[in-house]
């Protein structure tokens, strides 16, 4: 008969890495998908692609405003040089009238300039914005890529590590097996622990004697008097 505990110890040699590469999937697979830093770029282009729009219209009901303007006095001047109208009344009211149009003329004239320097900058912040998200699209693409392959990679090797866990699993008798399950359980993902020179790596406790000497035995499973893990001597 061999070593009882010799099975559960292999076992747990593979839990331990089914452990490991399940953390690593889980990590690997939180990185997939959208990033923050995506999202926020791609609304910093809508946000400077937006306030291009608003500018740009804003200039159109400029041009409008300048052309009214323009047309209005052209009318005002035209009657007032008509010589139809004689009163002196009507005539300053209609000198006034040129005057106003005048200065609403220059008014619009500023404000488009204003707008059109605004514009000039919205443009250049659109450009950057634009690079600013392809750049980020390329290397969120590596990125992913690379994700995916170790993605790939740690579930093939998860099946692997599986399989020969369902192998090992047979031949160990349930009862033990069900100890082991539960040991790991309770203490931190390991239930067997290695007796080194008298010592138990599990906790650092030393093991009598005659624990030993029963370890060495393997007809049973020995618990460490201290953490209760199953003892292990490698022979
Ligand atoms: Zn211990």
């Amino acid at each position: 008969m061999g070593i009882r505990v010799r099975g559960l110890y292999d076992l747990q040699v593979i839990d331990l890495e089914i452990d490991e590469a399940e953390r690593n999937l889980r990590v690997v697979e939180s990185g997939l998908g959208e990033s923050e830093e995506l999202r926020s770029a791609r609304e910093s282009l809508a946000q400077a692609s937006e306030w291009q729009a608003e500018l740009r219209r804003r200039l159109r009901n400029l041009e409008l405003d300048l052309e009214e303007a323009i047309e209005k006095r052209k009318a005002s001047e035209k009657t007032l040089y008509s010589g139809k109208v004689k009163s002196p009344k009507e005539l300053s009211g209609l000198e006034q009238e040129v005057q106003l149009l005048k200065r609403r003329q220059v008014e619009v004239e500023d404000e488009t300039l204003e707008v059109m320097s605004q514009l000039e900058t919205a443009d250049e912040r659109l450009e950057r914005e634009r690079k600013r998200l392809k750049r980020l699209e390329i290397e969120w693409g590596e990125e992913q890529a690379e994700l995916q392959e170790k993605q790939a990679a740690l579930s093939s090797r998860l099946s692997l590590l599986r399989e020969s866990r369902e192998r090992l699993q047979v031949a160990i008798d349930p009862e033990d097996l069900a100890t082991y399950e539960d040991l790991r359980r309770r203490k931190g993902r390991q239930g067997v622990a290695l007796v080194q020179n008298g010592i138990c790596q599990g906790c650092g406790v030393a093991v009598s004697t005659s624990k030993v000497t029963r370890v060495l035995r393997g007809e049973e499973l020995v618990h460490c008097a201290n953490c209760e893990r199953i003892l292990y001597l490698k022979g």
